[in-house]
C-alpha cells in the first residue's frame, strides 16, 4: 500500500541515498555530497524534472551536502534565454536554493576544448572527415563490429592543427568531427568512437557567435561534474550504458571523477512527460501555451493550482528505485488533495446557478452569518456572509421528480443552506419551454445557523450565493489532455490531435461567486465547498474573475487504499 508523505515524514533511505550513505561512512568523498539538477534550456521543466529536482536537492539537504543548478546548454540550436527563465522560477518556487551556484555549460567551453586538445596530445582523440551518414554506417550493430574511421590514425599534430583548424570555422558543418579513440569493436556501442565535437555554425543564447565547434552531451556532461566537484551525478535509467564512456573520458583526463548513478524516469498515466512532444503542443497550439493548466509543466501545474507542497509529497510518495513503471495519475491528484486540504480557505461558489426567491424573507432584511474559513486549520478563523431574500443555488442540486436516492432539494422538501438556514420548496417556476427558471421557497427562522432546535433531519446541505452579493466569474474545468491512460512516446509523425481529449478543457460562464473573492489574486487557492479545489488564474481581473479548476472532491485514489486496508484487515480476522 502506498502512504503519502508529507513535509514531516523523514525520507526513506532508496538505492540512491544509501549509496550517499555508505560513501559517507567509508569517507570516500571526503565526507563531501555534492549533486546537481542538469536541465537542457530547451523546453520548459515537467513533473518528471520535479522528481530528478527533489532528488538531488533533497539529498544534498538531508546530506548537509551541496546542489548546483546547472544548464547543459551545450545545444545552440533548440535553447533559449526564455526556457532558462523559466527553469530558474520553476526550481525557485518548488522551493529549492542553489545559492550562488548557477552554473552554465556553456562557461566551461573554453576549459572543455582544452581537454579536448589534451586527449588528442595523449593519442585518444582524433579529428575525422566522415559525415553523419558515413559514422552511422561505420558504427556497426549490436551483433556486428564496427569499422575504424579511415581518419582515425593521423598524427598527433595533424589532429592538433586541424581541430584548433575546426574552432576557427575552417570547416563547414558536419564536416569534421573530434571523435574519442576508443574500441570500433566494443559491444557497447557508444564506445564506439563516440563523437566529442561536431562542427556547427549557430549562435549560442549565451555564447553568441564565440564557438562555431559545439561538445556533445557524453563528453560534455562529465566534464561539467567533474570541474564543479560533483561526487554523485545522478541520471535517469537511459543513461546507464552511457556511463562507461563518463567514466573513459574522466579516466583518460585523469581529472575528478564523480560516480554516476541512475534511477528510473517518473511517467504519469495519461501524460506525455517529454520536452519534446510538449514543445509540439504548444508549436501547434493544442494548448495555450507550456503553462496550460493541462500540462504536466511545472509552470502549467502551479496554473493550475498545484502547490510546491503538494509536488514534493508526490515526488516523496512515489520514492525512486530502477525499474521504469508508471504511476497513476490519481496518487498525483491524491497528494494534492491531501495538501489543499489542510491549506485550502472554504468560500461558496456556483457553478450553474438555479434562482430561489424566499418568499417569507423580509424585503430588505440582510443577516449577517459566521461561516468557518477551514475546519482544518483553527487557526483559518472565520468570515461572515450575507443572507437575503434572493440566493443562487446549484442547478444540479434540485430536482423536481427525483429519484429514491436524491436528498437534495424538491418540490415539498426541506433542505439546509449551508451556515444559514433550513428551506423547504413550495413553487416551481418555468419558462413556455418547461424549463425551471427559479423556485420558491419558505425559510424556517428558527434555523439560523443551519441547526433544527428540534433536532429533525435533514438529509442534505447545499452551499448557495446571495444574488444581491454575488460576482460573477468565469470557471475552467479541466480533464486528462490526453485521452489514452498510456500514450507512450508519440512517433514525431504522428497526428497529435488525435490523441488528446476532446473535453480537456470546459469553460463556464455566469458562475456566481461569494463576495469575499473580490479580494483574490492570481495562484490564490481555495476549495469552493462541495465543488473541488480551485485556482485563480493570471487571466482573471476585478472586473472579471477567472477561476481553474484544481482537482475534484472525490479521490478514487482514496477509495482504492480504502480497499485494500478492508481486505487486509478480513484477511487477518
Ligand atoms: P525530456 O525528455 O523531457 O527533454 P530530458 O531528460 O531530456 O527530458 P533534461 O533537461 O536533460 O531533460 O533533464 C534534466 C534532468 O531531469 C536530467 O537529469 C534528467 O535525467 C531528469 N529528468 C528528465 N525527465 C525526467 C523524468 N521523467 N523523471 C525523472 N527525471 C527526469
Ligand atoms: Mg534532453
Amino acid at each position: 500500500m502506498t502512504t503519502v508523505e508529507n513535509e514531516d515524514t523523514p525520507t526513506k533511505l532508496d538505492f540512491v541515498r544509501s549509496i550517499v550513505a555508505e560513501d559517507g561512512k567509508t569517507g570516500k568523498w571526503d565526507c563531501r555530497v555534492h549533486t546537481r539538477f542538469p536541465p537542457e534550456p530547451n523546453g520548459y521543466l515537467h513533473i518528471g524534472h520535479a522528481k530528478s529536482i527533489c532528488l538531488n536537492f533533497g539529498i544534498a539537504e538531508e546530506f548537509q551536502g551541496k546542489c548546483n543548478l546547472r544548464f547543459d546548454d551545450t545545444n545552440p540550436a533548440k535553447e533559449e534565454q526564455e526556457y532558462v527563465d523559466s527553469i530558474i522560477e520553476d526550481v525557485k518556487w518548488l522551493g529549492w536554493d542553489w545559492e550562488e551556484r548557477l552554473y552554465f555549460a556553456s562557461s566551461y567551453f573554453q576549459q572543455m576544448y582544452d581537454y579536448g586538445l589534451e586527449l588528442i596530445k595523449k593519442g585518444k582523440a582524433y579529428v575525422c572527415d566522415l559525415g553523419p551518414e558515413e559514422t552511422r554506417n561505420h558504427r556497426g550493430t549490436l551483433t556486428e563490429p564496427g569499422r575504424e574511421s579511415p581518419y582515425r590514425n593521423r598524427s598527433v599534430e595533424e589532429n592538433l592543427d586541424l581541430f584548433k583548424a575546426m574552432k576557427i570555422g575552417a570547416f563547414a558543418d558536419g564536416a569534421k568531427t573530434l571523435k574519442a579513440k576508443i574500441d570500433m569493436a566494443h559491444p557497447n556501442l557508444n564506445m564506439r568512437d563516440p563523437v566529442m565535437y561536431r562542427v556547427l555554425h549557430a549562435s549560442h543564447h549565451r555564447t553568441g557567435d564565440d564557438w562555431c565547434i559545439y561538445p556533445l552531451y557524453d563528453w560534455a556532461h562529465g566534464l561539467e561534474d567533474s570541474l564543479e566537484g560533483i561526487t554523485h551525478s545522478i541520471c535517469t535509467l537511459e543513461f546507464e550504458n552511457h556511463r562507461p564512456l563518463y567514466d573513459w573520458f574522466l579516466d583518460a583526463l585523469e581529472v575528478h571523477h564523480p560516480q554516476q548513478i541512475e534511477f528510473a524516469r517518473l511517467n504519469l498515466t495519461y501524460t506525455l512527460m517529454s520536452k519534446r512532444q510538449l514543445l509540439r503542443l504548444v508549436e501547434k497550439g493544442l494548448v495555450r501555451g507550456w503553462d496550460d493548466p493541462r500540462m504536466p509543466t511545472i509552470s502549467g501545474l502551479r496554473r493550475r493550482g498545484y502547490s510546491p507542497a503538494a509536488i514534493r509529497n508526490f515526488c516523496k510518495t512515489i520514492g525512486v528505485n530502477k525499474s521504469n513503471s508508471t504511476v497513476d495519475m490519481a496518487l498525483l491528484e491524491h497528494c494534492l488533495r491531501q495538501d489543499l486540504n489542510k491549506t485550502s480557505p472554504r468560500v461558496m461558489a456556483v457553478l450553474n446557478p438555479l434562482k430561489i426567491v424566499i418568499t417569507n424573507y423580509p424585503m430588505s432584511q440582510v443577516d449577517e452569518l459566521e461561516a468557518i474559513n477551514n475546519p482544518e486549520d483553527p487557526d483559518a478563523g472565520s468570515r461572515k456572509i450575507s443572507f437575503s431574500r434572493v440566493i443562487y443555488i446549484e442547478r444540479e442540486d434540485f430536482m423536481e421528480d427525483p429519484p429514491k436516492r436524491f436528498f437534495r432539494l424538491a418540490p415539498g422538501r426541506e433542505v439546509r443552506l449551508r451556515y444559514a438556514y433550513l428551506i423547504t420548496c413550495t413553487k416551481v417556476v418555468k419558462d413556455e419551454d418547461g424549463q425551471v427558471t427559479e423556485l420558491h421557497c419558505s425559510y424556517d427562522p428558527e434555523t439560523r445557523g443551519g441547526n433544527a432546535p428540534d433536532g429533525r433531519r435533514i438529509k442534505a446541505t447545499l452551499h448557495w450565493v446571495s444574488a444581491a452579493y454575488a460576482l460573477d466569474a468565469e470557471v475552467r474545468l479541466y480533464d486528462h489532455l490526453l485521452a489514452n491512460e498510456n500514450p507512450g512516446d508519440l512517433d514525431e509523425g504522428e497526428d497529435l490531435s488525435a490523441n488528446l481529449n476532446p473535453d480537456s478543457l470546459k469553460v463556464i460562464t455566469h458562475c456566481k461567486m461569494e463576495p469575499s473573492l473580490g479580494e483574490t489574486e492570481p495562484f490564490c487557492r481555495y476549495q469552493f465547498e462541495r465543488l473541488g479545489y480551485f485556482c485563480t488564474d493570471p487571466d482573471s481581473t476585478p472586473s472579471r474573475l477567472v477561476f481553474n479548476r484544481t482537482v475534484t472532491l472525490r479521490d478514487p485514489w482514496a477509495k482504492v487504499q480504502k480497499q485494500e486496508q478492508n481486505q487486509k484487515q478480513s484477511q487477518k480476522s
